[in-house]
C-alpha cells in the first residue's frame, strides 16, 4: 500500500446541495484505483476522517464530497477551508474497486445513500461504462442534485421524505420490487443500516456474498 503524508493545499470548495460539498485540492502525483478513499485533516488539528475519492482516475485535482454533520467535529471545518489553505492527506485507502468486476463483464448495480454516491461518481468519470443501475436513496428531493451527471438511464432516485423522485420511498423498498440476474456484481456504499438490510435483501435473492462488495461510511 501506497501512504502519502504531505501537506496539499485547497483548491476550492463548492456547495452542490445545502449542505453537501465538494472539495478539491492538489493532487500531488498521488495514485489510487477509483473507488479508494483517502484520510483528511486539517493542519493543526488531531482528528482526521476518511472520504471517498469523488475525482475521476485521470483529473488533474483530487475532489472528495462531505456532507456536512452539524454537531461532527471534523466535517463543518473541512468545507470552510479555502483556496490555499492546506491539507492533510493520506491513502488511498480500501477494496471497493471496480476494475475486477469490470474485467469480468458482470451486469453492475451501484446503490448508494446520500454521499455514498461519491465512489459511484469517480466509477462513472474514470470508465466510460453505460450498462450500469444506479439506486440512490436520499431523504430530500435537493439532494437529487448529486446524481445529475449520471445518465438518466441508469439512475433510480428514491426520495423516502417529499414526493417527486424517480421512487417514493427508501432505496431497499425499490430493491426488493427490482428483479436482478444472480451473476450481478453489487457495490453497496452509505450508512449501516441501508448496507444490512440491502445485503438481505440480495442473499434473499440468490446473490452470493462474494459478488457484494461494501463500503460503511457511518
Ligand atoms: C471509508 C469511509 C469513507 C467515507 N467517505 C465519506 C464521503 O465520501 N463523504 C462523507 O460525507 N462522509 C464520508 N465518510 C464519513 C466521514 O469519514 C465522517 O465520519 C463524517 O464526515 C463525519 O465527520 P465529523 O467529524 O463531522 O463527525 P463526527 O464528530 O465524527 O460524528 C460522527 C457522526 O456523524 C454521523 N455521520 C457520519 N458520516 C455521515 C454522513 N456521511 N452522513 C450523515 N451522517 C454522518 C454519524 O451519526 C456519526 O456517528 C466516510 C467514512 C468512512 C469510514
Amino acid at each position: 500500500m501506497i501512504v502519502v503524508q504531505a501537506p496539499y493545499r485547497v483548491h476550492g470548495v463548492e456547495e452542490v446541495a445545502p449542505g453537501l460539498f465538494v472539495l478539491s485540492f492538489d493532487r500531488n502525483g498521488l495514485e489510487f484505483e477509483t473507488g479508494q478513499y483517502l484520510s483528511l485533516g486539517i493542519p493543526g488539528h488531531r482528528k482526521e476522517r476518511e472520504y471517498s475519492i469523488y475525482s475521476s482516475e485521470s483529473d488533474t485535482h483530487l475532489a472528495v464530497l462531505i456532507k456536512v454533520v452539524p454537531e461532527g467535529a471534523m466535517s463543518s471545518k473541512l468545507v470552510e477551508l479555502k483556496q490555499g489553505d492546506l491539507l492533510h492527506v493520506s491513502g488511498p485507502y480500501g477494496y471497493f474497486l471496480l476494475k475486477p468486476s469490470l474485467d469480468a463483464g458482470v451486469p453492475l448495480l451501484w446503490i448508494a445513500t446520500g454521499s455514498g454516491v461519491s465512489p459511484f461518481h469517480s466509477f462513472a468519470s474514470t470508465y466510460p461504462v453505460s450498462e450500469y443501475h444506479l439506486f440512490h436513496g436520499t431523504r430530500t428531493l435537493n439532494e437529487r442534485v448529486l446524481v445529475r451527471n449520471f445518465p438518466p438511464k441508469s439512475v433510480v432516485s428514491c426520495v423516502s421524505g417529499e414526493s417527486g423522485g424517480d421512487f417514493h420511498g427508501r432505496v431497499t423498498t425499490y430493491l426488493s420490487t427490482w428483479e436482478l440476474d444472480r451473476s450481478t456484481h453489487v457495490f453497496l456504499c452509505g450508512n449501516c443500516d441501508m448496507i444490512y438490510d440491502a445485503f438481505d435483501l440480495l442473499q434473499a435473492k440468490g446473490v452470493p456474498a462474494a459478488q457484494i462488495l461494501t463500503e460503511v461510511y457511518y
